[in-house]
């Protein structure tokens, strides 16, 4: 499904530094298809600001992070 926050998010809107090379590729897999899957989806839907070095494919992070809150 597509997400929500695609009107707001920093990664979909390119205002991130180091943006991936594959963002189009990114945008496709995880904001128009898959934002459960996404990593930025599960910091802000468990209500932790998300780190502007945090991208979509970073599930590994942002469970690091989610755990340490
Ligand atoms: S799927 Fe992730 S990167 Fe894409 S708009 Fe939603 S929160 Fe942002």
């Amino acid at each position: 499904m597509k997400c929500e926050k695609i009107e707001k998010c920093p990664f979909f809107n390119e205002k991130l530094a180091n943006m991936p090379s594959l963002t189009s590729v990114l945008k496709q897999r995880y904001c128009m298809e898959n934002k459960e899957a996404c990593a930025r989806y599960m910091l802000v839907t468990a209500g932790i600001e998300v780190p502007p070095t945090v991208f979509p494919q970073d599930v590994d992070r942002a469970k690091a992070i989610i755990a340490t809150h």
